[in-house]
C-alpha cells in the first residue's frame, strides 16, 4: 500500500517475510520498539486501518497481525507455553519431558495419582474417606488426618507395600480447572456410579473428562449395600460409553463397593495399582530439584501462605527455593497430610508447604529455582505478563466501523467479574460454575477478569473500576480501607459463603441486564361525539371514555369502522370540561387532544395504551 493511504505517516517497514515476535500483552509501543519505528506514526496507521489504540495499550494477535501485514512484518505473539519456557531459558531452566530427556537408569517408580469422579451424592467424599481410613501406615501411627487437598496411603499390593496418592477435592471441577490450565495431576480417575441410581449426567460428564486426558478409569460401583442396588445395570450402561468390564471381554475393571460398609475397599485399590502396572509406566526421576504442581492454597492468618503442592518429579526439601506460579520463597516447612513434619518430599508426595510469598492457584506448576533471587524474578515476571495479558483481554477490540453501531445497538453488553475466594479451590469451582451459566442470550456475556486468593484488595477495587466490575468475595472480606474505597468510586462489592447463592445472584443480574421486552397494554377506549376546533390545541375529540381510562401522555391509535387511521400518537391534552385532567374513567365524557393530528370525525374510536415490560420468565 501507498504512503499517502496511510496517512502520509512515514514508518520503516518489512519485507512481508521478517518475523517479530512479540509477548502476549504486547503494545504498539513495544511493536515500535523492535522495527525502531516511532510509536504515534504506528497509532496513525492503525487508526487508518480502522482500529483505534493508545502507543501503550495492549493490542491482541488480531490487531497485530493486522498492523504487521500492512507494514510488511509477520508478527508473532509467543503462547504462553513458548512463553514460560523462554522465560525459564533466561534463568538456564529447563523444563522438557524428563522421560524423553533422562535415561532409564534415573527413573525410579512412582506412586499413581488418583483423582475420584462422578456424580454427585454418588458416595465420592466417602469413598475418599473409606480409603484414607484404610491406610495402614495411618492406623499405626495414629494421626488423625487432615484436609490438605491430597493424602497419600500405604497399601499391600501382591505382597508388596505400594503407595498411591488420591487428590482429596471430590468431583471434576478441579480436575476440569487444573486441566484448562494445562496441569496433569491424574494418572488414574476413579470413576464413581451409585449402583441404585446408574449412570447420571455427571457421571457421562466425568468419564469424557477422563477420556478427553487420556487417564485410564477404574469404575467404583458403589452403595451395593443398598436394597435396589444394581451392578449389572451400570456395568451395561457404561459398556455404551466405551468402558466395557473384563468379564464382556474389555479392560475396565469394575469393582463393586459399599464405600459406608467399607466393602471391598482394598480390592478397589488393588484394581488401580492394576490398571496402572498395566497401563502406565509411572516412573520419575527424585534425584534433581523439585517440579510439580499446586493443587489447593489458602491464606492461612497465623501461618501465611498455605499450598499443598504435589511433587512430580525430583526432590522437595525443606530450604529450597521454589516458584509457584506467581508466588515464591524458601520452604520454611512441609507436613504431609497426618500433620507430621517432613524434610523431604519424593516424586507422587503432595506436601504442604509454608513460606510461599503469596497463594498460587489450583493448577499452578512449581519449581526449585538455584536461589531466591531466581525464584523472585520469575514470580515477577509471570506477574507481569499475566497483568498483560489480562489487559490484553479486557480492551474489547472494536472498529471504528463498528463501534458506534455497536453502542447504539447496545451489542456490548459484558457483566465483567472479578473473583476472590478463601482458598483456590472454591475460586476455580466458583468461575467454572459462572461460566457456565447460560441466559439463553447471546448478547449478555460474563467475564472473569481477575480471580484470585485471599481478602479482597485496593488493587482488585482498581481493576473494578477501570472495567466497570462487580467484585464477588466468597468467604473473604475487604480490610477496612479497600471497603471505604469501593464505596468511594462505586464497586459493588458482594459476599458470599455458599457458591450456588452467588451464582443465583449473578443469574439474576444477567437476566436484568438482558434488553427489556415491552409489550403493548391497553388502557382505555373513548368513543367521539363530537369535534371542537381549537386555534391553539388543534382539533379536540369531545368524547366518552367507553371502557378503561383515559390517561395523558399515553400512546393512542384512532380507528374508524374497524380501520386504524391514525397510529402511535400521544394524548398531549386531556380535559374535563375546561380543566385539565390526568386522567378520566369509563362513561365520562372528555376532550381528547392528539397533538397535531387533527383527522377526527364522529364516531371515531379513542384507544389509550401503554407499554410495559414483559416480565422474563
Ligand atoms: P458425593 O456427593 O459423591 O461426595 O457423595 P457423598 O460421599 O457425600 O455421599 C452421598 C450420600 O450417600 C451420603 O449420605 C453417604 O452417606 C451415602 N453413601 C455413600 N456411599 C454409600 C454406600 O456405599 N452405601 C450407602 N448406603 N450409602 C452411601
Amino acid at each position: 500500500m501507498s504512503a499517502p493511504s496511510l496517512g502520509g505517516v512515514s514508518v520503516p517497514r518489512g519485507d512481508g517475510e521478517t518475523i517479530i515476535r512479540l509477548r502476549r500483552g504486547s503494545s504498539i509501543t513495544d511493536f515500535a520498539e523492535k522495527i525502531d519505528a516511532n510509536p504515534a506514526s504506528l497509532v496513525t496507521v492503525l487508526f487508518h486501518l480502522g482500529e483505534m489504540a493508545t502507543a501503550t495499550q495492549s493490542l491482541d494477535e488480531d490487531t497485530f497481525g493486522l498492523l504487521g501485514a500492512e507494514l510488511g512484518y509477520k508478527l508473532q505473539v509467543v503462547s504462553p507455553e513458548d512463553e514460560e519456557r523462554e522465560l525459564l531459558d533466561q534463568f538456564d531452566i529447563n523444563i522438557q519431558d524428563e522421560l524423553d530427556a533422562e535415561g532409564d537408569d534415573v527413573l525410579e517408580p512412582r506412586a499413581p495419582v488418583v483423582t475420584v469422579m462422578g456424580h454427585v451424592d454418588h458416595g465420592k467424599t466417602r469413598l475418599l474417606d473409606a480409603i484414607r481410613n484404610s491406610n495402614v501406615v495411618a492406623g499405626e501411627h495414629g494421626g488423625i488426618t487432615q484436609h490438605i487437598g491430597a493424602y497419600q496411603i500405604s497399601h499391600v499390593h501382591e505382597g508388596t507395600a505400594r503407595d498411591i496418592t488420591f487428590i482429596d477435592t471430590p468431583g471434576h471441577e478441579a480436575f476440569t480447572a487444573m486441566r484448562a490450565r494445562g496441569a496433569k495431576v491424574t494418572d488414574i480417575a476413579i470413576l464413581v456410579v451409585a449402583a441404585d441410581d446408574g449412570v447420571m449426567p455427571q457421571t457421562v460428564e466425568a468419564l469424557n473428562h477422563a477420556q478427553a486426558a487420556n487417564v485410564p478409569i477404574v469404575v467404583a460401583v458403589n452403595k451395593i449395600d443398598k436394597e435396589g442396588a444394581n451392578p449389572d445395570k451400570v456395568k451395561g450402561q457404561l459398556t455404551e460409553y466405551g468402558l466395557v468390564p473384563e468379564e464382556y471381554g474389555g479392560d475396565t475393571m469394575f469393582v463393586e463397593v459399599s464405600a459406608r460398609q467399607n466393602l471391598n475397599i482394598d480390592e478397589l485399590i488393588d484394581a488401580v495399582l492394576l490398571t496402572a502396572d498395566a497401563a502406565l509406566d509411572l516412573r520419575a526421576n527424585p534425584d534433581k530439584d523439585a517440579r510439580g504442581i499446586a493443587i489447593e492454597a489458602n491464606l492461612d492468618k497465623g501461618r501465611g501462605a498455605v499450598a499443598t503442592v504435589l511433587v512430580q518429579s525430583g526432590t522437595l526439601a525443606v530450604g529450597d527455593t521454589i516458584v509457584a506460579g506467581t508466588a515464591h520463597g524458601r520452604v520454611r516447612a512441609m507436613f504431609d497430610e497426618n500433620g507430621e513434619a517432613l524434610d523431604v518430599a519424593l516424586p507422587s508426595r503432595p506436601v504442604q508447604v509454608l513460606g510461599l510469598s503469596n497463594v498460587p492457584r489450583a493448577g499452578d506448576t512449581f519449581l526449585v529455582t538455584p536461589d531466591e533471587r531466581t525464584a523472585r524474578q520469575i514470580a515477577e515476571k509471570r506477574e507481569a505478563a499475566d497483568r498483560n495479558a489480562a489487559l490484553a483481554k479486557r480492551r474489547k477490540r472494536i472498529s471504528l466501523e463498528d463501534f458506534d453501531q455497536a453502542v447504539a445497538e447496545g451489542k456490548i453488553d459484558t457483566l465483567n467479574l472479578i473473583l476472590k475466594g478463601d482458598v483456590s479451590g472454591a475460586v476455580e469451582a466458583l468461575e467454572d460454575a459462572l461460566l457456565k451459566i447460560d441466559v439463553g442470550d447471546d448478547d449478555v456475556q460474563l467475564r472473569v477478569i481477575h480471580r484470585g486468593v485471599g481478602a479482597i484488595t485496593q488493587n482488585d477495587v482498581n481493576l473494578a473500576t477501570v472495567d466497570n466490575a462487580i467484585i464477588i468475595g466468597f468467604n473473604v472480606k475487604p480490610a477496612e480501607r479497600v471497603a471505604e474505597l469501593a464505596d468511594r468510586e462505586g464497586v459493588d462489592m458482594r459476599f458470599y459463603s455458599v457458591i450456588y447463592a452467588a451464582i443465583d445472584d449473578i443469574e439474576m443480574a444477567l437476566k436484568g441486564m438482558l434488553k427489556p421486552e415491552y409489550e403493548e397494554v391497553q388502557l382505555g377506549t373513548a368513543e367521539v361525539r363530537e369535534v371542537f376546533r381549537s386555534s391553539k390545541f388543534g382539533n379536540i375529540a369531545g368524547s366518552i371514555v367507553r371502557s378503561g381510562i383515559i390517561r395523558r401522555n399515553t400512546k393512542a391509535r384512532v380507528s374508524r369502522d374497524g380501520k386504524v387511521i391514525g397510529d402511535n400518537l400521544t394524548v398531549e391534552t386531556l380535559k374535563r370540561f375546561k380543566d385539565d385532567a390526568t386522567e378520566v374513567r369509563t362513561d365520562f365524557e372528555c376532550g381528547i387532544g392528539l397533538g397535531s393530528f387533527n383527522d377526527i370525525t364522529e364516531g371515531d374510536i379513542i384507544e389509550t395504551f401503554e407499554m410495559r415490560e414483559k416480565p422474563r420468565v
